[in-house]
């Protein structure tokens, strides 16, 4: 079914998920900003994708929409790929992690199921991609992470990154100069109290990074115990 699903559907599906996986609504708005296109675009479409069989998402009149079942499902086997995609383009074609995302947005799309399962195979059935975000097994079920982002740690409490921002190839070669990466601890050193501006040290280097709110805000934590 969802191999008949268009690109661009597809796309919908996909961001309607990010935006509510953590709870709630993707809005208009939202999606509108995100898949860059117009609001009224966006209007068309979700109401479009709530009226088929099996309709993908439920869409509530001037406040957004959520997933169904089907259209649940049919975002985490587009993700799946994405990120499979990311980490085969790194592991076997030694692309760099800032380079893979643009290149998934495409590949996700025209990828079929043989592909993917001998890509799977081939990594190992790997966990996570190389930003840190999990990859939904064949399966379709995605692992329940505790974490919170770096703005919500204390001074000198240390953690350890899960997963970094991944779209914007800028903000991935900053973070990949100073080695920060899934699965490295870090230490928060300072934070200021007008700009929330952050000091963190990478434990094993002693190198110290200066991180803004706005970008702390999409790296999160696994809180050490
Ligand atoms: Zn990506």
């Amino acid at each position: 079914m969802t191999d008949q699903l268009s690109s661009n559907i597809q796309d919908y599906l996909k961001r309607i998920y990010e935006i509510t996986s953590g709870g709630g609504l993707a809005t208009t708005n939202q999606l509108a900003s995100v898949l860059k296109v117009s609001p009224a675009s966006v209007t068309n479409m979700v109401q479009k994708l709530a009226t088929t069989r099996p309709s993908y998402l439920v869409y509530y009149k001037h406040k957004g929409v959520q997933l169904t079942e089907a259209g649940r499902l049919a975002a985490l086997k587009i993700i799946r790929r994405h990120r499979l995609i990311e980490h085969y383009l790194m592991d076997a074609l030694g692309y760099t992690w800032d380079e893979v995302h643009q290149e998934a947005e495409i590949l996700e799309h025209a990828m079929s199921p043989l592909l993917e399962s001998r890509i799977d195979a081939a990594l190992g059935h790997p966990e996570f991609n190389p930003h840190g975000n999990p990859i939904p097994n064949s399966n379709l079920s995605v692992p329940e992470i505790e974490q919170i982002s770096l703005n919500a740690i204390d001074v000198n409490q240390t953690a350890v990154i899960l997963s970094v921002p991944h779209e914007d190839p800028k903000v991935l070669r900053y973070l990949d100069k100073f080695g920060l990466r899934p699965n490295v601890q870090i230490k928060l050193l300072s934070r200021t109290p007008y700009d929330q501006t952050m000091r963190v040290q990478i434990t094993a280097t002693g190198e110290e990074v200066i991180i803004g709110p706005t970008l702390a805000e999409e790296i999160a934590l696994l809180i050490e115990e």
